[in-house]
């Protein structure tokens, strides 16, 4: 069942990483990945393997954009409701670990946060969910930024490309562009990854 949080910023937030995804995507295709292809530089599993890590990212993204972060228990079909706290927005009892967001509008069991880039909580219902995105997106940022740092230092000049396209007028350009942000989202999926192990440890004991 698809949900979507209705938060105008947080909606242009999650469009920002669906380009931020296509561009590097459309840049690594066509500058990077098809004319050394093309040339014999390099070999069909590359961009095979590269294929599967774009589309297992976006489409994780797209599930955790659309999950759920889990609802609350009812506290009548509890046994122990000592710990639990009452929610004034909800106007029901909730219980430890669980929290408010105002943007979901819902109490969130075992609520990690809310991330805005995914217009989403994070809680016990999609949280491996987030982990999964997260770790795709460490994986295409290594390729993204290997295969266009290969492109800057190592790989021959295009020659059968045509010189005269809009891509190949402006490669640098948008190669750079592309370097910097695959290194921005490497090293925060590379931190997200080691916060997030450690918050499902300490939310576990
Ligand atoms: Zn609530
Ligand atoms: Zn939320």
């Amino acid at each position: 069942r698809l949900r979507i949080v209705k938060d105008g910023y947080g909606l242009m937030q999650a469009a920002f990483v669906f380009f931020y995804w296509l561009y590097g995507n459309v840049v690594t295709w066509n500058l990077v990945l098809l004319p050394q292809y093309a040339e014999n530089h390099l070999s069909i599993a590359v961009l095979i393997v590269y294929f599967i890590f774009s589309a297992l990212t976006i489409c994780s993204f797209w599930r955790a954009f659309t999950s759920s972060p889990g609802v609350t228990p009812d506290s009548v079909f509890s046994d122990s409701t000592d710990d639990w706290t009452f929610c004034e927005a909800c106007k029901k009892s909730r219980p430890p670990k669980a929290h408010h967001c105002r943007r979901c509008g819902q109490c969130v069991p075992l609520m990690d946060h809310h991330c805005p880039w995914i217009n989403n909580c994070v809680g016990q219902g999609n949280q491996w969910l987030f982990l999964q995105l997260i770790f795709y997106a460490a994986v295409i940022s290594f390729l993204t930024l290997t295969f266009d740092l290969l492109f800057k230092f190592y790989f021959d000049e295009c020659q059968s490309c045509d010189q005269a396209s809009f891509y190949h007028r402006h490669q640098h350009g948008l190669v750079n562009v592309c370097i910097v942000m695959a290194a921005l989202m490497l090293i925060s999926s590379m931190g997200l990854l080691c916060t997030q192990h450690t918050n499902i440890i300490l939310v576990s004991t």
